[in-house]
């Protein structure tokens, strides 16, 4: 079986403790060899130096480091100095997404959707950038039907993206049918699924409203049996994160990503596991 790839998402952290948390979490990930670290942007511009000294803190670390870029209420001059700053420090790969106005807020800006802006990159720094955006195997909330959002994906691919991160999922049939799928429509890139270890239900639950992914009802209801028995809920969640990994790597996945939440304890059981056999 071919050697599966791994790489780590975090959010920018806003204290000096969580900046020093996240120095450690890197440490314990780095042994894993990650493709790259990639640092999420709030959308709005909200995390804006935050994200860049986190990414280039990484950069510097001499780790390939990514940033996200999220569109939605920026400018297209926001949008190019951000660019700008990225070239000038070497960065090579980026996330290229919407995000989502935060609620109570009109959307003002000059992108639409992540398709425009992965357009935008391109026109204005060719092929300097690596391109990922992101894919649901389950299907983004907003979309008017799967279909649609499919043709979504290819325009992103179109308009010059190189990879995709999915969305995470506990449903290893949704990946399989949505990556055939997009082959059928002519989208031949990498689509790499995102990994979403279980921390904590009530958390969970409340991702899963916003963005959509579904929690399996055997899953859910087994989650909540644990109730406040937090150590055990952890070790089924490695458990059932571990089996997911697996199946996706007979299935023959390029990559794992890993949504951290800036921890490294549970994901380096999770890699411990499925490097065993
Ligand atoms: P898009 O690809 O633009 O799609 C958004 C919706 O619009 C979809 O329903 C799509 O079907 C629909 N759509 C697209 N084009 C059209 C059209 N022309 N007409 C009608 N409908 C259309 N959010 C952040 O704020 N910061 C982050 O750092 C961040 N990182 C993420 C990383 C990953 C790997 C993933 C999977 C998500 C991340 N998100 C992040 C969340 C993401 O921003 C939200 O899911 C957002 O709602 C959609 O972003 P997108 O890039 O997929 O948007």
């Amino acid at each position: 079986m071919k050697k599966t790839t791994f790489s780590f998402e975090f959010f920018p952290p806003k204290t000096s403790d969580g900046i020093e948390k996240l120095r450690e979490t890197r440490v314990e990930l780095a042994q894993y060899n990650p493709e790259f670290f990639s640092v999420t942007f709030g959308a709005g511009g909200s995390t804006r130096d935050r994200t860049m000294d986190t990414v280039l803190e990484i950069q510097q670390e001499g780790f390939q480091s990514a940033p996200h870029i999220s569109c939605v209420s920026s400018s297209k001059e926001e949008i190019r100095d951000l660019l700008k700053t990225y070239q000038e420090r070497g960065i090579k790969r980026l996330v290229a997404l919407r995000g989502d106005v935060p609620s109570g807020e009109v959307s003002a800006g000059d992108f639409k959707y992540a398709a425009e802006l992965v357009e935008f990159i391109r026109a204005e720094t060719g092929n300097q950038f690596h391109i990922e955006v992101a894919a649901y195997p389950e299907f983004h909330p907003e979309a008017r039907t799967p279909k649609a959002d499919l043709m979504n994906l290819k325009r992103k691919v179109d308009a010059g993206a190189n990879s995709a991160i999915t969305q995470y999922f506990y449903n290893a049939d949704a990946y399989f049918r949505f990556v055939d799928q997009c082959e059928a429509t002519g989208i031949h890139v990498p689509i790499v699924p995102g990994i979403m270890p279980i921390y904590n239900i009530t958390q969970l639950a409340r991702f899963s409203s916003v963005c959509g992914a579904d929690i399996p009802r055997w899953l859910k209801m087994r989650l909540e049996e644990y109730g406040e028995d937090i150590d055990s809920l952890r070790a089924f969640g490695v458990d059932v994160v571990s089996e997911l990994c697996e199946t996706l790597q007979a299935w023959g996945v390029p990559s794992l990503h890993f949504y951290t939440l800036n921890r490294s304890t549970m994901i380096s059981k999770i890699i411990e596991n499925i490097s065993e056999k």
